[in-house]
C-alpha cells in the first residue's frame, strides 16, 4: 500500500463518537463504564491506526473499515480493560504457600466472620464490658498466649516488620551477634543486613558461611551487645561440614551473660507436623519454652492466616515493643485481625485445625486422594483433547513453600500436558491469560500440573480453560 493510499484509508476511520453511538458502543455501555468503552474505543483506533501505517501492512481498506473487524477489536479492549487486577487463580504448582500466588488460603470460618466484620460496625477498639475504649490487640493477645504458652504477644503487619520493629526496640545503637550461615535472603525483599541497617541495630556477623560455634558468639560478646539473633533458614539448607550453635545454647548464654535472645522463625507451626512426614521443625509452643526472650514468625505462611507478623515472648520486653512508635506505624486493620482470631481459634482443637486450615490440609493430604483427583482430571481431559493433547498422570512432588521446611518433598500426583500444535511455552500463556488462569509448573518441554493444590471444585474450571484454549480457537480469529 502506498502512503497516499494509507492516509485516505485512515482519513476514513470513524471517529470516536461515531463508533459510542454505533451498536458496538451502545452495547458495551451497557455492560461496562463509559470511561473503559472510550478508551477501549481508543485504543483501538490507535492500535489500528499503527498497523496501517507499518510499512509492510497488508491491509485491505474494506478489511480495516468494516465493523466486524473493529468492533471485535473494541469489545476485546473493553473485557481487558475491564477486567479486575487482583484475581483469583488455579495453582497448579504444588508449592502451597507460595508468594507470588498469595500464600495462605483462608479457612471457610475466617472468611465468614472477615466478610462480616468488613460490612458491620465492631468492637475493634473498645471494651464491651466498662464502655471504654479498649485495645485492638486485645482480640488475640490472650489466645496467642494460650496456644503457644507465651506471657505476652504483640501483631504487626508482617514478619518483616515484626523483626525490624523489635531490633528497634531492643537493640537500636547497640550490636546485634548473627551467624553468617543465617544472613538469609527471603524473597528478594527482606535481607538480615538490611532489615537490621533499617531498624538502627549494628549487626555483628560472626562464624563463617558453614560452620559457627559457641565460642564465636562468646567471643563477640561485649558492653555493646543488645541482642543475640537467631534466623531460621527457610528456604535453603546447608549439607555437608557444618555445625550450627542451637537455640537452647544460645539462650544459655544469654542467660549468663544477661542478652537477650531472639528467634525469627520465619514461618511458625504451632502443631507438630512430623507424622505427617514432614521433618522435625520446633513448634512455636516449643521455641517460646525453650526460654528465648523473643520469637517472631509470619501469620500467612505454615499458621494459615492472614499476612501479619506476630511476636511472641517476655512480657518486659514485649511492653517495651508495644510502646514504641514504631509499632503503630505497622498496625493491622480489623479485617486482618478478623482473619487472624477466627485461624488462631481453630488451633484451640488440634484436629480442627488439620480439617480446617486449607495449609494444613493441603499439606497433610493423603497421596491416594491426589491420586484420585488426578485419575478424574485425566479421564475428562483425555475424553476432550486427547487428539490435541498428550496427557499423562505422573508421580511428582510438592513443596510447602514460604519458608517453611525447606528440605521437604511432599509425594503428589501430576498430569503431563504436551500439546501436538502448540510449543509448551505458549501454553502455558495461554492458561495464565485466562479468565480463571491455570498457573502449572513448566518443565523442559512439559507442562506440569501438580493436583496436590487444585481442590476439587477447580477441576471443571481448569477443562473449561482447556476447551476456550483448543475448541474455541476458529471463533477467536
Ligand atoms: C518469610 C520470612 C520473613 C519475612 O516474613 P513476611 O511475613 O513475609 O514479612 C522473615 N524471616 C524469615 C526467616 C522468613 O522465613
Amino acid at each position: 500500500m502506498r502512503n497516499q493510499e494509507k492516509k485516505s484509508l485512515l482519513r476514513r476511520l470513524p471517529q470516536v463518537d461515531e463508533l459510542l453511538r454505533a451498536e458496538v458502543g451502545s452495547e458495551l455501555q451497557k455492560e461496562y463504564p463509559r470511561r473503559i468503552v472510550v478508551e477501549a474505543i481508543q485504543r483501538t483506533l490507535e492500535d489500528t491506526r499503527e498497523r496501517v501505517l507499518a510499512s509492510n501492512s497488508s491491509f485491505q481498506p474494506e478489511e480495516i473499515l468494516g465493523t466486524p473487524y473493529l468492533s471485535e477489536r473494541i469489545r476485546e479492549q473493553a473485557r481487558s480493560l475491564n477486567r479486575r487486577s487482583l484475581c483469583p487463580l488455579i495453582n497448579a504448582t504444588g508449592v502451597i504457600l507460595h508468594t507470588n500466588l498469595g500464600r495462605a488460603l483462608l479457612a471457610e470460618e475466617a472468611r465468614e466472620d472477615l466478610s462480616e466484620i468488613a460490612t458491620r460496625y465492631c468492637n475493634l477498639e473498645f471494651d464491651l464490658d466498662q464502655g471504654v475504649r479498649g485495645n485492638r490487640y486485645s482480640h488475640v493477645e490472650e489466645l496467642l498466649c494460650r496456644l503457644t504458652g507465651a506471657e505476652s504477644a504483640v501483631v504487626v503487619n508482617n514478619n518483616a516488620g515484626a523483626v525490624l520493629l523489635t531490633l528497634n526496640t531492643l537493640a537500636s545503637g547497640k550490636e546485634v551477634i548473627v551467624s553468617r550461615g543465617e544472613l538469609v535472603e527471603i524473597g528478594g525483599s527482606f535481607r538480615i543486613p538490611e532489615v537490621m541497617r533499617g531498624s538502627g541495630a549494628l549487626l555483628l556477623e560472626v562464624g563463617t558461611t558453614n560452620k559457627t560455634h559457641l565460642k564465636d558468639y562468646q567471643q563477640a560478646i561485649s558492653e555493646k551487645t543488645g541482642l543475640l539473633l537467631k534466623v531460621h533458614r527457610s528456604n535453603f539448607q546447608m549439607l555437608g561440614f557444618t555445625s550450627e550453635v542451637s537455640l537452647t545454647e544460645l539462650v544459655e548464654l544469654g542467660r549468663e551473660k544477661g542478652i537477650p535472645v531472639m528467634e525469627d522463625l520465619g514461618s511458625g507451626c504451632l502443631i507438630e507436623l512430623s507424622s505427617y512426614g514432614l521433618p522435625g521443625e520446633p513448634t512455636v509452643p516449643e521455641i517460646v519454652k525453650s526460654g528465648v526472650e523473643v520469637v517472631s514468625f509470619s501469620g500467612d505462611k505454615l499458621l494459615g492466616g492472614p499476612q501479619a507478623g506476630i511476636i511472641l515472648g517476655r512480657k518486659e520486653s514485649l511492653d517495651r515493643i508495644k510502646a514504641n512508635p514504631i509499632h503503630r506505624a505497622l498496625r493491622i486493620d480489623k479485617l486482618t485481625l478478623s482473619a487472624l482470631e477466627s485461624t488462631l481459634r481453630l488451633y484451640l482443637d488440634k484436629e480442627t485445625a488439620l480439617n480446617k486450615i486449607p495449609t494444613l490440609r493441603l499439606l497433610t493430604t493423603p497421596l491416594n486422594v491426589i491420586h484420585q483427583r488426578a485419575k478424574r482430571l485425566l479421564r475428562r481431559l483425555k475424553k476432550k483433547f486427547s487428539s490435541l493433547l498428550e496427557i499423562e498422570l505422573v508421580d511428582t512432588l510438592s513443596q510447602v513453600g514460604g519458608g517453611a521446611f525447606p528440605s521437604a518433598n511432599l509425594p503428589s500426583k501430576a498430569l503431563v500436558l504436551k500439546p501436538r500444535d502448540l510449543s509448551v511455552e505458549e501454553l502455558d500463556r495461554r492458561l495464565r491469560g485466562s479468565d480463571v488462569p491455570v498457573i502449572g509448573r513448566l518443565s523442559e518441554d512439559r507442562l506440569l500440573l501438580d493436583l496436590r493444590t487444585v481442590q476439587d471444585n477447580e477441576l471443571k474450571s481448569i477443562e473449561k480453560t482447556l476447551e476456550s484454549i483448543f475448541l474455541m480457537e476458529d471463533s477467536r480469529g
